[in-house]
């Protein structure tokens, strides 16, 4: 699946492996006045660069360094782009380590290449993009921000408002600041890499943060009530399933209620 949608001046490739008539998880490149936010997974690599190749963008930037948004820096290279990332992504993109073998399906396997340090702001010729720091979902995260028309990029820090899974090495606390941190920005319209545009943005991004601090404090009744970790897992968000099985674990409701009672 691969398809092209348009809100305004921003244009969103929404992409996803199909598997038995059913779409696996999609993933979101987005252009915007000729710059690439998020450039999508491996697995659709010849896609994008014949799309790309038609509509050349100038600049490009990763919100991080995850295989589904910047897995084709080797395309953007060969586009003559050296796509921008927060420092800390800088040494990944020379040798890309292993991942598992449930991400390689889903997405690819990511290629090295070159990339270069982003500043406080990127320009395009009609918008200026705040680059703001949000760690948590990855050390490396971004997000970019134009003022004056409201927009506001999430990469992967929003994704959706219940959240249910957690990665071992997301750090909760880190999330948490990070939203607080974008709730107080005067934005209309958020651009989910996975999601697309979200229609009630602000709102939405608002409720995921309650959501969390409402799960954390039952969490925490029921711990102090002396309930254990599968318990309060199974009666907050129900038993493990199929992603815990495919993930080997990586990828968890058990991880996620770890981390809200602050236990890892
Ligand atoms: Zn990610």
């Amino acid at each position: 699946m691969f398809k092209e949608l348009v809100e305004r001046d921003v244009t969103c490739l929404k992409m996803s492996r199909t598997i038995l008539s059913r779409k696996l998880r999609v993933a979101c490149s987005f252009l915007v006045d000729n710059l690439i936010i998020d450039a999508g997974a491996p697995y659709f690599k010849k896609q994008l660069k014949s799309y790309y190749t038609n509509k050349p963008p100038q600049q490009a930037v990763f919100t991080h360094s995850h295989e589904d948004h910047a897995g084709n820096v080797d395309m953007l290279n060969m586009l003559n782009i050296i796509p921008y990332v927060h420092e800390n992504a800088l040494a990944y993109f020379s040798a890309p380590p292993p991942i598992p073998y449930y991400r390689r399906f889903v997405w690819g396997t990511p290629a090295a290449g070159r990339c270069q340090k982003i500043g406080d702001i990127l320009k395009t010729d009609k918008y200026a993009f705040q680059i703001i720091p949000t760690p948590g979902h990855s050390t490396d995260h971004i997000c970019l921000y134009e003022e004056k028309m409201g927009w506001l990029f999430t990469g992967d820090l929003y994704v959706g408002e219940r959240v249910i899974y957690l990665y071992q090495n997301e750090d909760l606390f880190s999330i948490k600041e990070s939203l607080r941190k974008l709730s107080e920005l005067n934005f209309s319209s958020i651009f989910c890499s996975h999601r697309g545009p979200v229609a009630e943005g602000r709102d939405s991004l608002k409720r995921k943060l309650d959501h969390i601090e409402s799960l954390q404090e039952n969490a925490n009744r029921m711990k102090n009530n002396g309930a254990d970790l599968k318990k309060i897992t199974t009666a907050l968000l129900g038993k493990e399933d199929y992603m815990y099985v495919i993930s080997r674990g990586e990828f968890s409701k058990t991880a996620f209620v770890k981390a809200l009672l602050n236990t890892d």
